[in-house]
């Protein structure tokens, strides 16, 4: 931490403040200026988010220079974070977090036993590895379809046996957290629960990786510490997911960060994958900002499809029809390749 003290801050002052410091075990180193003095701290300065040193009489501001996010950061863990998902069906592993470029696609919400196969088909011939539908939907009118729940869990359990694909859906309360758990094999907290702290330590507690959605108005700092949150209590498996954030611009549902990819993959380990649906909300915004997203560095993407927009009971406006998604995979691949990256 850097301390930086009053133009007017008296000798006394800085003796305390000095006094202090040492009495908690760290050292301080004093820079006198011509305007004005510095201290500078170091030692483990985790004693410092208990002691309000900005309220030392002398003081004008603090400056940490420790990031918070600890597990999370790629300062101390220089290996990037590879999940693998077990085999299903004998096909080979998919790895999310290393060169392999995973595609999750699917409806927003499972909406009938049928639409769900139709749509599982599709996409797992398209190339897409993982499954997406929300049996648990959080929807902003309490009067919109919220969705299916423990049916729409044994709906995505039986596409999973039938084309092999891995399956991620949303958990939005602690006590549905066990039974996700054992249904899918990646567990989401969505935007609307990206700091539900209780539920971000319960998912840390499991035995499945979890996606965590950054939240319409977080930061990417935000972002990571929640992601510091599971890892916290044992659970490293975890991947981050950029979805747009609420800013002044209505053309799109959300703005989509593309520059908190080359952040996050600078800050930590952990997989980046991008939403472009939730992201823009707009169908045809989807493949142009999934191939950027892909340019950019993600791991991966999420989108949304459905094989009849105009009757889905959610998000219509932002899933591809199956043939526009075929187009986007195409693209996305040609992408992949220019980046190092496989599909
Ligand atoms: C979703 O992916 O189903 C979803 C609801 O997205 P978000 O939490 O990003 O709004
Ligand atoms: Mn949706």
């Amino acid at each position: 931490m850097i301390i930086v003290l009053k133009r007017d801050a008296t000798e006394a002052q800085i003796e305390h403040i000095l006094e202090k410091i040492r009495e908690w075990g760290l050292t301080p180193s004093l820079s006198r200026g011509e305007e004005r003095s510095i201290i500078g701290v170091i030692g483990n300065e985790s004693i410092l988010r208990v002691k309000p040193v900005d309220v030392f009489p002398g003081v004008d501001y603090t400056m940490n220079v420790v990031k918070p996010y600890k597990l999370a950061n790629a300062a101390f863990h220089p290996a990037r974070t590879v999940i693998e998902l077990p085999s299903l069906n004998g096909a080979a592993p998919v790895r999310i977090g290393g060169n392999e470029l995973v595609v999750m696609a699917g409806p927003c919400a499972v909406e009938s036993r049928e639409g769900l196969l139709e749509v599982a088909q599709c996409v797992k011939e398209a190339g897409a590895t993982v499954l997406r539908a929300g049996a648990f939907k959080p929807r902003t009118s309490p009067y919109a379809f919220q969705g299916m729940g423990v049916k729409g869990l044994s709906i995505l359990a039986e596409a999973r046996e039938k084309y092999g694909l891995y399956i991620v859906s949303e958990v939005m309360d602690t006590r549905d957290v066990e039974m996700i758990e054992e249904m899918c094999d990646i567990i989401q907290i969505g935007a609307r629960n990206m700091q539900n702290f209780n539920l971000l330590k319960v998912v840390g507690r499991c035995d499945k990786p979890v996606m965590i959605k950054r939240g319409l108005s977080s930061t990417i700092q935000e972002l990571l510490m929640s992601a510091e949150y599971v890892m916290s209590q044992g659970n490293q498996r975890v991947i981050l997911c950029e979805r747009g954030i609420r800013t002044f611009e209505p053309m799109t549902r959300n703005t989509l960060d593309l520059s908190a990819v080359p952040v996050l993959n600078r800050e930590t380990h952990l997989p980046v994958i991008v939403d472009p649906s939730h992201g823009t909300g707009h169908w045809d915004l989807v493949r142009p900002m999934a191939c950027a997203a892909v340019a950019a560095g993600a791991d991966g993407v999420m989108v949304e499809v459905h094989p009849r927009p105009e009757e889905a009971f959610s998000d219509g406006s932002q899933s591809l029809v199956p043939a526009k998604f075929r187009l986007m995979m195409e693209q996305m691949r040609a992408i992949a390749g220019a980046v190092g990256k496989t599909m």
